[in-house]
């Protein structure tokens, strides 16, 4: 009778990986299983916008965030948890409101821009003049709106991937200071965004240096609608009112937690969404969803018997939307970002996942043939064209070369809700939520669990939309 010993030293070395166990000769159908089984990330993010809601960065609220995230972290069998803070300017809404005085009273539904000035407290007073496009803003000479309040009415389009609000965003963004070299005295847009509601989309603005600094606001679609009518029967004065307010030096906090290696510990890929939100909703869509995704998928790593041979990395952005993360994590990275084999962000809400693409060096290799099987029992094509955009925290990373991974998302209805105060919890489907975490699941152990080469961008490429 032969031993056991001997049995196994005569076993050839395939015969001994299958008798390792059936997980591990599939190893991402158990995770896709698990993944599409476990309520965790809806859990967290029910709880993330039920027990802490809106996190504006550089909040108290945002702190208290990270600490609670943190711990989540902890508890869900993440190796090493810790939080990095980073000098913001937290800006704080205050009350605001808006009406025609002219030609009759009418309320009208307007919600600050992040970043935005205050009115004098007595409010402004001003007729304003209309327009349908920004460019036609643009093409105004300077002096033309002195004492106006310029309104720019131009309409994102719907569209599956979203496409539509990178091609509006600027007015919202850079609009007020182009109307104030032109002399106008406020601001408004209609709302970026695709729905029909009466409540107001907001969103960051920046100041240029060269310009007064003006109070900015967004209308919600349905009033951008009636100025539009309003306009075109004659002369309309509006009264605008915001009271927000911004505090320098606040400080805002990046969560990171790992899953150690077992081979590479030091090489990691990379998971990522950004854990501040805007004030109006409690940030579920934008993007309590992006982490929870990020962190379940992790987690469900986390749970099999054996680590992947490099480390996979979560981080949960403090600062995303007034554009201040991306940055400051690529500059405390330093030259670990070396480090970084990949890189992906989660942050377009919780729809399903319909494509996927990869960088330049690893298309149409082993490693995408791998994944395009992976992926195909969830619905997800993988594209022949590389990566176009990572997500805005990984810019900076990219601009340094650290490769990324594209999910992209049904964003259909993603601008109904996005920076509204209908962001909220009830908008996730959990099932749509888990297709996520079960794809980024996948992904991570295929590429935390190998050692194929990303490749390096080159610099100035790739990563900005
Ligand atoms: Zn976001």
């Amino acid at each position: 009778m032969i031993s056991c010993h001997r049995l196994l030293r005569a076993l050839p070395a395939f015969a001994l990986m299958l008798w390792g166990g059936a997980a591990a000769a599939d190893p991402v159908a158990d995770i896709v299983a698990k993944a599409l089984a476990d309520g965790w990330s809806y859990q967290f993010l029910s709880d993330l916008t039920t027990e802490i809601g809106p996190r504006m960065a550089g909040s108290p609220a945002a702190r208290q965030a990270a600490e609670w995230a943190k711990i989540r972290l902890q508890q869900a069998g993440f190796d090493e948890v810790h939080l990095e803070s980073f000098p913001v300017t937290n800006w704080t809404r205050g009350a605001e409101s808006a009406e025609i005085i002219m030609p009759s009273r009418q309320h009208l539904a307007v919600a600050a821009l992040g970043q935005s000035v205050a009115t004098p407290a007595a409010g402004i007073d001003a007729q304003i003049v209309l327009f349908k496009s920004f460019q036609a803003l643009l093409d105004m000479p300077p002096g033309s709106l002195n004492g106006k309040i310029a309104v720019v009415t131009q309409r994102q389009v719907r569209t599956q991937s979203g496409s539509g609000y990178g091609a509006i965003v600027g007015m919202r963004v850079t609009g007020a200071s182009e109307a104030a070299k032109r002399g106008a005295v406020a601001y408004l847009i209609r709302s970026v965004g695709t729905d029909n509601h009466r409540l107001p989309h907001t969103g960051v603005m920046s100041y240029a240096k060269d310009a007064p600094r003006i109070p900015a606001a967004a209308l919600s679609n349905p009033d951008a609608d009636q100025l539009e009518r309003l306009i075109a029967k004659g002369p309309v004065s509006l009264h605008l009112n915001l009271a927000s307010e911004s505090k320098e030096n606040a400080q805002a906090v990046t969560v990171v937690g790992e899953i150690r290696g077992r081979e590479h510990p030091e090489q990691v890929v990379l998971l990522s969404g950004h854990l501040d939100s805007w004030d109006l909703g409690t940030g579920a869509i934008d993007d309590g969803a992006g982490i929870a995704i990020a962190a379940g998928a992790a987690r469900v790593i986390a749970g099999l018997q054996q680590r992947p041979k490099r480390t996979i990395r979560v981080v949960m952005f403090g600062a995303e939307e007034i554009g201040a993360a991306s940055k400051a994590y690529a500059e405390a990275q330093g030259a670990k970002a070396a480090n970084i084999a990949i890189a992906g962000e989660s942050d377009f809400g919780a729809r399903k996942i319909y494509q996927a693409s990869l960088p330049n060096a690893v298309a149409g290799t082993a490693f995408g043939k791998q994944l395009a099987a992976a992926l195909l029992p969830l619905g997800v094509d993988l594209e022949k064209t590389p990566a176009r955009h990572g997500g805005s925290d990984l810019e900076d990373l990219a601009e340094g070369g650290v490769p990324f991974v594209q999910f992209d998302q049904n964003g259909s209805d993603y601008f109904d809700i996005h920076h509204t105060a209908d962001d909220t919890f009830d908008k996730i489907d959990a099932g749509e939520l888990a297709q996520n975490v079960a794809v980024w699941a996948s992904f991570a152990w295929l590429a935390a669990d190998s050692d194929v080469d990303f490749g390096r961008l080159p610099s100035g490429t790739g990563s900005r939309r």
